[in-house]
């Protein structure tokens, strides 16, 4: 990007700062905390909306119209920094995450099956429990035969406390027999049909596609992938859906990035980027960053303002 393209980016930000500001001194946004690891929907998309403006884009979705060479301002730049800053690779998602918890000596069949069931388990689920509760299954037996031949009751006392535990049980037992019945026991070889059974929907199916199959079929966007992009202002237009934030990601971001950019931004997510009150003073992208920018603006001198309203309501 040229220097007249910079400036020009900047002052649009600056514009959509002071904006913000007067707005925010209107209006008190109240953050709610989804779970652990989203804002909810409405903050979501009152920051997606922000920052989207800032890009030139409205309305919701990505990519573009006919305009397929959009690309977020300085985003190599944004994406060294995220590097950098996720070098020590410590976050909970590191040791923890659903990548973490397979039998590495296992058949690749009983492997990929527990690439499955781990992501399955991960989902609404702290890093944490889903570890805990791998780590009881396998002692178990994780296959499908083995799963099939636990009683439900049990099954559930083996995940607890994950989050929907008694729905992933169900959900457990029914792709277990479809697996059985329809692939001799193994994951689904495509995104189509692994989105076919029971709990699974796209996120997974990308992420087991590539851990599970060594098949790079799409970005694996989370909670933590769909807030962070919005706040970065990594699609064009502010997206409402972790669906619509993966094809916007993936409408411009080279495709040898993909794979490591759910662990790069869980991560950050994690530790940094945090659903409420993120951490943007101690973040190499808040000069960067519009979400980061506007919030340093409004509270300069605390970092983040919602950090301060956070304690507030810890004390
Ligand atoms: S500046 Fe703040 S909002 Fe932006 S990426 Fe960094 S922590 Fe997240």
């Amino acid at each position: 990007m040229d220097a007249r393209k910079v400036i020009a980016v900047q002052n649009a930000s600056d514009t959509l700062v002071k904006r913000l500001v007067r707005r925010r001194k209107r209006v008190e946004v109240k953050y709610e905390l989804e779970d652990e690891a989203g804002t909810s929907p409405a903050s979501q998309e009152q920051e997606a909306t922000a920052i989207a403006e800032s890009n030139g884009g409205s309305g919701s979705g990505g990519g573009g119209d006919g305009d397929s060479i959009w690309e977020p301002p300085l985003w190599k730049q944004v994406l060294e920094n995220l590097q950098t800053m996720r070098a020590a690779r410590d976050a909970p998602v590191d040791s923890m995450g659903a990548e973490q918890c397979m039998d590495q000596g296992a058949e690749p069949k009983v492997y990929r099956f527990q690439v499955l069931i781990s992501l399955m388990l991960s989902s609404q689920t702290k890093d944490q429990v889903t570890h805990a509760a791998m780590t009881k299954l396998r002692q178990h037996g994780l296959t499908p035969d083995s799963l099939l031949a636990t009683p439900d009751a049990t099954l559930g006392e083996l995940i607890y406390p994950v989050g929907f535990w008694k729905k992933k049980v169900v959900y457990i037992k029914k792709t277990c027999e479809i697996l059985k019945r329809d692939y001799e026991g193994d994951i689904p070889p495509t995104v189509k049909e692994m989105c076919q059974l029971p709990g699974v929907g796209p996120k997974m199916a990308h992420l087991c596609m590539d851990i599970g199959w060594g098949k790079l079929t799409g970005i694996g966007v989370d909670t933590h992938v769909h807030r962070i992009s919005n706040r970065l202002g990594w699609t064009r237009r502010p997206t409402k859906t972790p669906e619509e934030t993966r094809l916007a990601l993936e409408a411009w971001m080279p495709k040898e990035l993909w794979s490591d950019t759910n662990l790069l931004m869980v991560g950050f997510g994690q530790q940094v980027c945090v659903p409420v009150g993120p951490k943007c003073g101690e973040c190499l992208n808040k000069a960067l960053c519009p979400f980061g920018r506007n919030a340093l603006l409004a509270s300069p001198k605390k970092g983040s303002p919602r950090k301060s309203q956070k304690r507030k309501g810890q004390e």
